[in-house]
């Protein structure tokens, strides 16, 4: 399934996504004392991609829809995986999408409650410590239409297995050495009920809690808890955790002594065209600088998309037009970047930017004189205002739009033909000069004085309008274009292919000597534009004022959908 096109739908009249259904059939009946809780649980192993942004949008937005309040969780219960780092860039990036969450929680706060309660299980009978290696117990697991073996420690003595888990946590014991284990069922048809692993062994000290700890709870047995701790109402996450419900719920009714119970819903992850989005992965070419960092513009991180150019606006458009539902799909990258298009169309200045400059000089135009012409900065919205762009003899533009030999249908500059000069004249190509190679260095024309925009010869009729600098009052500039950074629709679904075989090598191109109009001499990092015809740049945060750096967020338009 692939949506390229966006849905139509209109604001006011948008359908409830099932979810919100949910929330407010909830609400009716009166359940949870009409309260509405969420949380955000992410694991801080790495940076939050574009598709945490979506369930960013439902746990934030649900809590802000239905008066609730929606906390941050973080899910920290592996500390092999896990820093500060990602913790502080985690906050960061919720806020820049422009929520904000009551509470910031960390299931680490909730071991020596989870402790307790994997004690409580213990005593009644309802956990034990299994001392077989992981590889016995996967092998007693079965199949999901063959019941599992128990374990020879199944049965084993409260006592035993209550001084045992001490032990686990004691430090004497290597990792590996035991585990506890919930004892459900071990020929119950889903395969999470068949006595699951609760915990493990791990001497690797945590971000937070040091060496306190050497048992550490696993995933199950610490989320729904902590939903269930905090008063979490709607507990909502992807579809892979549909099947992991039956526990979560086991482990609920195991703990829970009131009416209240926290609900697991799932909806459909995001998957997204040419993108890569696990975050194990995601960390593999970070160490091996396959990119430049968590951040670098061509990543389908939240951090790497702010410094690429997108708005928070934006991310959330999109997530607003793809939806919640109950089915996998793939969603086509170009959604996105329509996003921001739509996004930056109404919000950025108009500027020159010249690529590949060629100079282009006006043969019967005064040397020395100097005209400033007004442009109008932003078509869309009127109150950007205009600005005063200087004209003179010798102007940049862009090399591809000059052809000696051009087919008839080229509506640029070729010897004979004319165009009009964005905001200034209309211009008639003369010839070119070219160096010892056949390479053309210089272009030539001759302006029609009649022709300045807003003059009543200004309506004349020509085919081309192209973009241009002054050359006195250009400044130099560093462009880097980026491109998608995978070759392939699914790189991860690639047959004998690791996803690192199928980068994209044209992926980043870096272009020095670019010209922009003087305008951008004072642009701060974060900045963007339009560089007319061209696509969408905003400033780098590598960039300084006597270095200026702009990244290509996006092309105006989708060359890569005609490529294919
Ligand atoms: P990854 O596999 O990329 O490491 P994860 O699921 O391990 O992601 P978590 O930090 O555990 O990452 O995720 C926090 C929340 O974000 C979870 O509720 C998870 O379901 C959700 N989430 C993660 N990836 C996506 C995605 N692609 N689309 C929608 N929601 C996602
Ligand atoms: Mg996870």
């Amino acid at each position: 399934m692939k949506n390229i096109e966006p849905s139509a739908t209109n604001e006011n009249k948008k359908s409830l996504n099932f979810i919100e259904v949910i929330v407010e059939k909830d609400l009716k009946e009166g359940k949870n004392d009409g309260r509405v809780q969420t949380r955000f649980p992410p694991e801080p192993n790495g940076y939050l991609h574009i598709g945490h942004a979506k369930a960013i949008c439902i746990d934030f937005g649900i809590a802000e829809k239905y008066n609730g309040v929606c906390n941050l969780r973080f899910d920290d219960t592996n500390p092999v995986k896990e820093e500060v780092e990602y913790v502080d860039s985690i906050m960061e990036d919720i806020h820049w999408l422009g929520f904000e969450w009551g509470n910031v929680f960390y299931a680490s706060d909730y071991f020596p409650q989870l402790w307790d309660f994997a004690v409580r299980l213990i005593k009644e009978g309802k956990a034990y410590i299994d001392e077989q290696s992981a590889e016995d117990i996967a092998k007693q697991k079965g199949t999901p239409t063959k019941p599992g073996t128990n374990s020879p420690y199944r049965d084993r003595p409260i006592e035993e297995s209550l001084e045992l888990f001490e032990k686990m946590n004691s430090g004497d014991l290597p990792e590996g050495a035991m585990v506890l284990r919930a004892k459900i069922d071990m020929a119950a048809s889903n395969m999470h009920l068949r006595d699951p692993l609760i915990y493990r062994i791990v001497h690797t000290p945590h971000h937070r809690t040091g060496t306190d700890w050497k048992a550490y709870p696993m995933y199950d047995f610490a989320h729904g808890q902590s939903d269930y701790f905090e008063g979490v109402t709607h507990s909502i996450c992807t579809l892979e955790f549909e099947v992991h419900r039956p526990l979560y719920d086991w482990f609920i009714d195991q703990l829970a002594d009131s009416d209240y119970r926290p609900h697991q819903y799932e909806f459909n992850r995001l998957n997204l065209t040419y993108t890569m989005m696990s975050k194990r992965r995601l960390l593999e070419l970070v160490q091996e600088n396959l990119v430049s960092g968590w951040n670098d513009p061509r990543m389908p991180t939240l951090s790497g998309l702010r410094r690429r150019g997108y708005t928070p606006e934006s991310i959330r458009n999109f997530v607003d037009r793809i939806g919640y539902t109950k089915y996998d799909g793939m969603i086509d990258l170009a959604l996105l970047e329509h996003s921001i298009r739509e996004d930056l169309n109404t919000k950025t200045a108009r500027v020159s930017g010249v690529i590949d400059p060629i100079k282009l000089i006006i043969t019967n135009y005064p040397e020395g004189k100097t005209e400033m012409m007004e442009t109008i900065n932003n078509p869309e919205d009127e109150s950007m205002g205009s600005r005063e762009i200087a004209f003179t003899r010798e102007l940049y533009i862009e090399r591809d739009d000059f052809m000696e030999d051009a087919p008839r249908k080229y509506f640029r500059l070729s010897p004979g033909r004319e165009v009009r000069l964005k905001s200034a004249y209309i211009i008639n190509c003369t010839g070119c000069k070219k160096d010892d190679n056949g390479n053309v260095v210089e272009v030539y024309a001759e302006y029609d004085p009649e022709t300045r925009s807003g003059m009543p010869e200004a309506g004349r009729r020509v085919k081309g309008t192209i973009h241009w600098i002054s050359v006195p009052h250009s400044i130099n500039a560093e462009v880097r274009l980026y491109d998608r950074l995978f070759m392939v629709e699914d790189p991860a679904n690639v047959k004998d292919k690791n996803f690192k075989e199928l980068i994209n090598p044209d992926s980043l191109k870096i272009v020095q000597n670019c010209k922009v109009e003087e305008y951008l001499k004072d642009v701060e990092p974060g900045d963007i534009f339009q560089f007319q015809r061209i696509g969408y740049f905003n400033v780098d945060i590598d960039s300084t004022p006597n270095n200026l750096v702009f990244n290509r967020t996006v092309p105006l338009r989708d060359s890569w959908s005609k490529k294919k």
